[in-house]
């Protein structure tokens, strides 16, 4: 049995809330109402208020909002609109005074509505409290992260030996789409990249209908999603024949600035410090500018989430965190070379979630 989480996860947001003077948060999205109250439909809102959690959704969610979340919150279905259903119910409890609400998560369309539908609370747009919270993952997160990751490698190895030359970008995805569904991936979490030759070079490549040639760089970046939580892992490969000089120059780079960042990645450092790992030693080989995104990004019910690992956070890595780990080199018209793994954060290193098998595969 996994313990419940939830209870000190709703104590720790009512103490963010003591601080910020809010008497309650209403939770809208969908992620953080997952960690809050364990639902995981697509349709609800969660109140959180010292008096209890609130949680609204709609009929299509009736029996799955009790059974997941019955036992923590007060259920409400709403006949049509989840906001009506909500101020109907807010209505209810005397002395409310500030609710924050999260305003990352509602529409402008439905902020203008606030005021028209509801008088007697006073909201206030907050950013990212929950959040916070969700960046210190329990082991139970931690080991879904873990199970996520080796279901991707796994899914990954029985693809590799199967990738050749003439084969289109497509193919190569929905073979590891298939492998990841059916070795236990929930879903995808975000639409696998595979990219061929030149098109290697664009970072956030989408897959397409290229056919890949002999001698092409071939990224792969996919991810698994285990309980919600996900992996995202990136590998470099290169299809037909040996890599050439230039290819193995530029992959070892990588490789190295990978090795070295993930290894000596630890909570207390700055975001700036940890991304400042691999690439200065890109930058020592005169690559600086062909690394043109962050290290890595936060990851568990969300793909990215907090915290950055970028030269933009200037805040400490959180113990707990887990981070991905992808400096990559990208020569526009010649091809990139990217690798990436996961792991979580504590004050005295890293450990590694994934499988960190870096060394390069050429697929004669
Ligand atoms: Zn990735
Ligand atoms: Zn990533």
């Amino acid at each position: 049995m996994q313990p419940d989480r939830r209870g000190a996860r709703r104590d720790a947001l009512l103490a963010l809330l003591d601080g910020d003077h809010l008497d309650g948060l209403i939770v809208a999205h969908l992620p953080n109402v997952r960690y809050l109250t364990g639902f995981t439909g697509t349709a609800g809102l969660a109140v959180v208020l010292r008096q209890g959690t609130i949680f609204v959704s709609d009929f299509r969610y009736q029996t799955q909002a009790e059974a997941e979340a019955g036992d923590v919150a007060r259920i409400e279905i709403a006949p049509t609109d989840l906001w009506a259903r909500l101020w109907q119910v807010l209505g209810e409890y005397a002395g409310l005074g500030v609710l924050g609400f999260e305003a990352h998560a509602v529409s402008v369309k439905e902020a203008e509505r606030f005021e028209g539908d509801q008088a007697r609370v006073r909201l206030r747009p907050v950013a990212e409290l929950v959040e916070r919270l969700r960046v210190h993952k329990d082991p139970e997160e931690v080991d879904a992260i873990r199970q996520a990751a080796r279901l991707a490698l796994d899914a990954y190895r029985a693809t590799v030996c199967r990738i050749r030359a003439g084969q289109r970008e497509i193919d190569v995805a929905v073979m590891l789409e298939r492998e990841l569904r059916q070795l236990g991936s929930e879903w995808h979490p975000f639409p696998t990249i595979v990219a061929s030759g030149p098109r290697s070079a664009l970072p956030h490549a989408r897959t397409s209908t290229r056919e890949i040639a002999v001698g092409d760089w071939l990224v792969l970046d996919f991810g698994a999603q285990v309980d919600g939580y996900c992996a995202d892992i990136t590998r470099t490969v290169v299809v037909g024949r040996a890599a050439d000089e230039r290819q193995r120059t530029i992959y070892e780079l990588v490789q190295e600035a990978q090795q070295h960042a993930r290894t000596q990645v630890r909570a207390g450092m700055t975001g700036r410090e940890a991304d400042a790992l691999a690439r200065t030693v890109i930058e020592a080989r005169g690559f600086g500018d062909a690394f043109g995104h962050s290290l890595g990004h936060g990851l568990g019910l969300e793909v990215h989430e907090a915290p950055r690992v970028g030269r933009a956070n200037d805040e400490p890595l959180p113990e707990n965190a887990v981070v991905t780990i992808e400096p990559g080199v990208y020569v526009p018209g010649w091809g990139g070379v990217r690798i990436e793994d996961d792991v979580r954060l504590d004050s005295d290193g890293a450990e590694l979630l994934s499988d960190g098998v870096t060394d390069l595969r050429e697929l004669t």
